[in-house]
């Protein structure tokens, strides 16, 4: 048997970014797994926290505040987890809004060179199919899927939406220092996603010395020789290990929730390392 009897899914998202869930349905569908904590880390997106951790505490799931964010770092689009920070933190709410407005210009923008590559389709209708999760490249995909503009969603993106496509326009970019700043000035810690999926072993050492103090290791796309690997490399820099299912829910997937969890310690160890909670604690 196991001697752990608390874990935790620290890696969760809703219909606030591109997950399938509400906030409050997922929080029932965690607690119902037997999980004792969690954290909604959505893509750049904090807006469903409050609720979810208020709705959480009302019916025992404890919810880490989380966020997933997009770095632009080493030319490619890396994911950064922030955990333990103030989920009203006034910078990060404004910070995020920025994100979330820069994300609407770039798909007027993107529909603006489909039309001129004479392919109509209408901006409002992509905002509709984003729905509340903030606008992105798979929204327009799907928008000329469903008029017929492509044969496939894949074929949206090797024609012209991917990278160096005629219809592609960068999103502002966020640097590595940027996102470590604006987390930990909001109390909390940072954590590196997934990094079987796209960091090497010198972007890994390059993240850990820009100041990541947390590293995910447990992830569906990591096999065990993966988290063996990280496991290693955590113990070695003195980072905390985090982990949990990256679970989207509807077509995205069901499989995964329940299945990726760590120990509820670690989310003790980032409350403990977090100023926030620090502070709280202290306070009260
Ligand atoms: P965005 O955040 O708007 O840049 O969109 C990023 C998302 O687009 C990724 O999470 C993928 O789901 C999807 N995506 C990016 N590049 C491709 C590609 N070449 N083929 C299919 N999907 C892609
Ligand atoms: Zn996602
Ligand atoms: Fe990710
Ligand atoms: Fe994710």
């Amino acid at each position: 048997m196991n001697h752990h009897s608390c874990y935790a899914d620290l890696h969760l998202h809703t219909n606030h970014s591109d997950g399938y869930y509400s906030p409050r349905d997922l929080v029932d569908k965690v607690r119902s797994l037997g999980l004792k904590a969690a954290a909604i880390t959505d893509h750049d997106e904090i807006s469903g926290l409050p609720d979810a951790i208020q709705y959480g505490e009302k019916c025992g799931l404890e919810l880490l505040a989380g966020v997933e964010l997009s770095v632009h770092f080493h030319g490619k689009d890396i994911h950064i987890l922030g955990y333990g920070f103030d989920p009203v933190d006034k910078a990060l709410v404004e910070y995020l809004a920025g994100l979330r407005n820069n994300r609407i210009e770039r798909a007027r923008k993107t529909v603006d060179k489909l039309t001129d590559l004479g392919l109509y389709i209408s901006f409002d209708e992509v905002i509709e199919v984003a729905g509340s999760g903030s606008v992105g490249r798979p929204h327009v995909a799907n928008v000329l899927l469903k008029y017929g503009l492509v044969s496939s969603f894949k074929e949206a993106f090797d024609k012209y939406l991917g990278d160096g496509k005629p219809a592609n326009v960068r999103k502002r970019s966020v640097k590595i220092e940027e996102a470590l700043q604006i987390i930990e000035t909001a109390g909390g810690v940072c954590s590196i996603a997934h990094p079987g999926i796209q960091i090497d072993e010198a972007e890994l050492m390059a993240l850990i010395k820009a100041g990541c103090s947390a590293l995910e290791v447990v992830h569906p796309k990591h096999n065990e020789v993966d988290m063996q690997y990280y496991r290693k490399v955590a113990g070695e820099h003195g980072l905390l290990e985090t982990g949990g299912s990256d679970f989207h829910g509807g077509p995205k997937g069901e499989e995964a929730i329940g299945k990726y969890t760590v120990p509820c310690e670690v989310v003790e160890h980032i409350k403990s390392s977090s100023q926030y909670h620090q502070s709280r604690i202290q306070a009260s």
